[in-house]
C-alpha cells in the first residue's frame, strides 16, 4: 500500500482527454488538487465536469504549452489557487503524421516546440514551487517511438520524445539538490479517442503485436504517474518506464508468435 497523496496538488497539461485525462483521473481519485490545462474549454470542461465525483477538486486552466507566457501564467494560476504545487506531469503533445519527405523546417520546429521545448518550460517554470513543496515531482510523458522504436511518418515527434529523455537526464540531476525527482513514462500503444477511429481490424492488429495481447489502457499511464508521485518513488529520478505490454521486446515476429 503506497503512502496516500490527497492534499497533493498536481498540473496535468493535457490533461482535458487522452493519456493526460488518465493520469488527472488517478490523481482526482486519491483526493489530489489536480489542474488541467489545455488549449480546448470545450472538450475540458467535459473532463471537469466527469472528474467532479472525485474527493480531489479539479480545475482547468486554459493553456499553450509552446508558450512561455501561457507556461508561467498556469503555474502562478495554480499556485494562487491550491496554494502549493507538488507533482508537474508534462503530458501535453501532438503527433501528426508526416514523411520527411512532405516536412517543411516549420512542421519540425512546430512539433520539437509543442512536445519538447514544452517540457523544458513546465519544468523551469514550475521548479521553485516544486522545491518548495519538499518532495517536488516531474513526470514527462515521452513514448517509445523515437526513443526506442521508429515508425515512418513519425521522425519529428520521435526527435522530439527521445530528446525528453536527453532532458530528463540532466534536469534529475540540477532539480536534485531540491529533493525534486524528474522521471519519464514510456507508454506504448495506448487506448484513447483518437485510437476508436482506426476501426477495431486496426485495433486487433495493434493488440496482436502486443506480448500481452491487448492495447494499453489510460489508468496502465495513470496509475504509473501515481506511484512515481508517491514518497515510495523518492529515490527514483532520471529514470524512463516502459508501459507498453512488452510492445518492444519481441526480436522477431517469430518470437511474438510464440508469445
Ligand atoms: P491526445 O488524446 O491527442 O491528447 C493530447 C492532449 O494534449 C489534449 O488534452 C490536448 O488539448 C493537449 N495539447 C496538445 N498540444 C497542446 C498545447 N500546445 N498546449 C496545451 N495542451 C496541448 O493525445 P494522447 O494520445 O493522450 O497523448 C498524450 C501524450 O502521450 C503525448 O505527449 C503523446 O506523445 C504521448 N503518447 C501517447 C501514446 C498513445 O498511444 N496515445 C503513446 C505514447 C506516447 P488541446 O488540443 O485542447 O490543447
Amino acid at each position: 500500500m503506497f503512502t496516500l497523496i490527497n492534499g497533493y496538488t498536481i498540473i496535468v497539461t493535457g490533461g482535458s482527454k487522452g493519456i493526460g485525462r488518465g493520469i488527472a483521473t488517478a490523481f482526482a481519485k486519491q483526493g489530489a488538487n489536480v489542474m488541467i490545462a489545455a488549449r480546448d474549454i470545450q472538450t475540458a470542461t467535459h473532463t471537469i465536469n466527469e472528474l467532479q465525483q472525485y474527493s480531489g477538486q479539479v480545475e482547468f486552466y486554459q493553456c499553450d504549452v509552446s508558450d512561455w507566457q501561457s507556461v508561467s501564467n498556469l503555474i502562478n494560476h495554480t499556485v494562487k489557487t491550491f496554494g502549493q504545487l507538488d507533482v508537474m506531469c508534462a503530458n501535453a503533445g501532438s503527433y501528426p503524421m508526416q514523411s520527411i519527405e512532405q516536412m517543411s523546417p516549420d512542421d519540425w520546429d512546430s512539433i520539437l516546440e509543442n512536445n519538447l521545448k514544452s517540457s523544458f518550460m513546465c519544468v523551469k517554470a514550475a521548479m521553485p514551487h516544486l522545491a518548495q513543496s519538499g518532495h517536488g515531482r516531474v513526470i514527462l510523458t515521452s513514448s517509445i517511438t523515437g526513443a526506442m522504436t521508429g515508425v515512418p511518418g513519425f521522425s519529428h515527434y520521435g526527435a522530439s520524445k527521445a530528446g525528453q529523455l536527453g532532458f530528463m537526464r540532466t534536469a534529475a540531476m540540477e532539480l536534485a539538490r531540491h529533493k525534486i525527482t524528474v522521471n519519464a513514462i514510456l507508454p506504448g500503444n495506448i487506448y484513447t479517442e483518437g485510437l476508436k477511429d482506426l476501426g477495431q481490424d486496426y485495433l486487433d492488429a495493434m493488440a496482436a503485436a502486443i506480448p500481452l495481447k491487448r492495447i494499453g489502457d489510460v489508468e496502465d499511464i495513470g496509475n504509473t504517474a501515481l506511484f512515481l508521485a508517491s514518497k515510495e518513488a523518492a529515490y527514483i529520478t532520471g529514470q524512463s518506464i516502459v508501459v507498453d505490454g512488452g510492445q518492444t521486446l519481441p526480436e522477431s515476429l517469430g518470437a511474438l508468435e510464440d508469445c
